[in-house]
């Protein structure tokens, strides 16, 4: 009896099959971007006069209090997931008393976005950097040292003011041991359990942020962050603070900056059910820009591939500079 002809069994797998056209690609893509997970972090400056450009920040500027219901209407047009507002007052001090000033920029701003665009998405970060004198998160005591407890209560103040003001998530960014906890407090004894809180849970100690204090004027007068912000090499650490901001009552936690931290977000996702966040930092923007504008990368190809990557190590919600432009390219790849 003849023997059935024999298959040759193949002895290597042909992924280039689903590769070979774009429809195919397409159809067997795993991460997706869309325009409702980007946010657009904006810089409110309360001595603006004009619409002033960040030189370390193509595209990006700071702007005047009369910019932000344009902002608004450009991000909502956009389809973007939100903004994330920041401000410069017109004075500091040593406390940062003018954070949780309710007619300072970030409220503001609030309250003109809100009304320019009903349903977009506000969020305000919480901190002291841009408010105090010295440019740390937090205040000092009469040693000199940091002063954990202390900084809670004016942190807290200012995350009940942006509240008051619309803004529907506040995000504190300080690093202060147990402000998700004095945040939340504060805001129920206010009467605003609605509001929601994104943790800056594991925000590194990170050189990437350079540009963003020239954007924010917050560079810190003297000594670093290094005590309370997160040391880079620290993956487990970062965890056991995510983790304990959730358990003080945060809604969302997020990883910053993104990039470098991807194993961080891809843990973070693995372990907790809450949405997250990630934010593509002053740096990471500020390099990608600068490379691009020698002509030793593609902007929109490269600044796309790192979204892509931040979304597939598990972000939900990326917070990034490119959110107006990723935007655009999106809708005119669907046109
Ligand atoms: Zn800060």
């Amino acid at each position: 009896m003849p023997l059935a002809p024999s298959v040759p069994r193949p002895s290597f797998r042909r992924f280039h099959r689903l590769r070979r056209t774009g429809g195919l690609r397409d159809l067997v893509r795993e991460t997706r971007l869309d325009p409702a997970m980007l946010v657009l972090p904006v810089f409110i400056d309360a001595n603006a006069t004009a619409t002033t450009p960040i030189a370390s920040m193509p595209g990006q500027s700071r702007h005047p209090m009369r910019d932000a219901a344009a902002i608004a209407e450009r991000a909502a047009a956009a389809g973007l997931g939100g903004v994330l507002l920041f401000g410069l007052p017109e004075e500091k001090d040593a406390e940062g008393r003018a954070a949780a000033d309710p007619l300072g920029p970030v409220p503001g701003a609030l309250r003109a976005m809100r009304a320019a665009a009903p349903d977009l998405v506000l969020i305000a970060d919480v901190c002291l950097c841009e408010y105090t004198t010295h440019g740390h998160c937090g205040v000092f005591d009469d040693a000199g040292r940091l002063d954990n407890d202390a900084s809670l209560p004016r942190i807290a103040d200012a995350a009940v003011a942006y509240a008051a003001a619309g803004a529907d998530i506040v995000a504190p960014s300080d690093m202060m041991d147990g402000r998700v906890a004095a945040i939340r407090a504060a805001l129920d004894r206010d009467g605003r359990p609605e509001t929601a809180i994104l943790s800056y849970g594991a925000k590194f100690a990170s050189a990437f942020y350079g540009p963003f204090r020239e954007a924010a004027d917050c560079a810190p007068q003297f000594g670093d962050r290094s005590g309370y912000q997160l040391p880079p090499a620290n993956g487990r650490e970062a965890q056991a603070e995510l983790r304990a901001d959730l358990d003080e009552g945060a809604d969302m936690l997020m990883v910053k900056p993104a990039g470098p931290y991807l194993d961080v977000l891809a843990n973070a996702r693995r372990s907790f059910d809450v949405p997250l966040a990630a934010y593509q930092v002053s740096g990471e923007y500020a390099a990608l820009h600068a490379a691009a504008d020698r002509g030793w990368i593609d902007l929109r190809r490269a600044a796309t591939e790192s979204l892509v990557g931040i979304a597939r190590a598990g972000a939900d919600v990326i917070i990034t500079y490119f959110a107006l432009d990723a935007a655009a390219w999106l809708a005119e790849e669907r046109r």
